[in-house]
């Protein structure tokens, strides 16, 4: 994979974008940002950024050179190490050929480290770095750091590969593999039946699971601790819309699947087509099967996964922490 690289956008996706960053006391990182480029050490990692406040006399290129030397600093000392950072110093007035989402800076760069492009990123919380990567031929994840939640319509219409709530979490889409664990609901039954003649304790948890949060991480490992075989349903893009509307999901449900088989605590994962899972769950009859705390005891799937002797799990909400709120933006800046 020593070919392939992640181009990562600099404001809004690895520091606070504060509009025209330059002073290295303003100097934060966004949240997720170590552990997500400490997942992408098999990647070449490169910064492409667009920097007018140079054009504008905002700040000087050596301001920006200091700043990035801070950023580049904290980063190897996490053993980090981004191949180059790549800027663009016009205005757009000045219609230069290297202004992101001008591919200019990536063809350096893919001609200069002979990189593979197609098997290569880029990320960022801009509309025009999803452009960028249509313009030179690169997959794109979109975050919801920065700007992302005020640029997300305008993304979505570019359609990234993926979402994130944050760099970890893309990072996460990035490394992928385990295409084993997502199974089809008549093989997952299948499966199941095996399973439990065998005496192990199958768990499910459903869910959107869109923007993932510390919340999901929450719940599915509390979810494990029930038995020996956690299953996750997750609800398809159309029965998503009718429970949420149509702006939902922000990922497709192939997206939203493998996310969840990630985790090491996750089984198998299945997709279900009706608004609720009791059909799917009818037929798998969990020993456990869990919910947040949000629906209760008393959820639409308690009667179903009674009548064939299994018991309803609760697991309390982590306070603060939702999708909506990542979305707008009110949590990971
Ligand atoms: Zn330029």
């Amino acid at each position: 994979m020593s070919n392939s690289a992640v181009f990562l956008d600099r404001d809004g996706t690895l520091t606070r974008d504060i509009g025209f960053s330059h002073r290295v006391e303003d100097f934060a990182l966004l949240p997720g940002v170590i552990e997500g480029l400490e997942k992408l050490k098999t990647y070449k990692l490169f910064i492409v950024t667009n920097q007018s406040g140079i054009a504008r006399g905002i700040f000087s290129k050596e301001d920006m050179e200091s700043y990035n030397n801070k950023l580049l600093h904290v980063l190897s000392a996490h053993n980090i190490n981004i191949e180059r950072v790549y800027f663009c110093p016009h205005a757009p007035e000045d219609n230069c050929a290297c202004r992101k989402p001008k591919p200019k800076m990536i063809r350096d760069a893919r001609d200069k480290y002979q990189l593979d492009l197609v098997s290569s990123w880029v990320i960022g919380d801009k509309a025009s770095d999803i452009v960028l990567g249509i313009n030179s031929g690169m997959k794109s994840v979109f975050l919801l750091t920065g700007l992302g939640p005020s640029q997300l319509a305008v993304a979505r219409e570019k359609n990234p590969s993926y979402i994130a709530g944050n760099l970890s979490r893309a990072a996460d889409f990035l490394k992928f593999s385990d295409y084993d664990k997502i199974v089809d609901s008549k093989k997952l039954v299948e499966i199941s039946i095996k399973l439990k003649s065998t005496g192990k304790r199958i768990v499910t948890l459903n869910g959107t699971f869109d923007i993932l949060h510390e919340g999901h991480d929450y719940i599915v490992s509390e979810a494990k601790k029930q038995g020996d075989v956690l299953i996750i349903a997750v609800n398809s893009d159309s029965s998503v819309r009718q429970n949420k509307g149509n702006d939902r999901p922000l990922n497709n449900e192939l997206s939203r699947q493998k996310m969840m088989a990630n985790y090491m605590e996750v089984d198998y994962v299945t997709v279900f087509n009706e608004t609720t899972p009791v059909r799917l769950l009818e037929k798998i009859r969990p020993d456990v099967h869990v919910n947040g705390s949000e629906y209760g005891k008393d959820c639409v799937e308690a009667s179903t996964i009674k009548k064939h002797g299994g018991s309803i799990h609760i697991v309390k909400l982590l306070p603060g922490l939702s999708s909506t709120r990542i979305i707008k933006g009110e949590l990971n800046q």
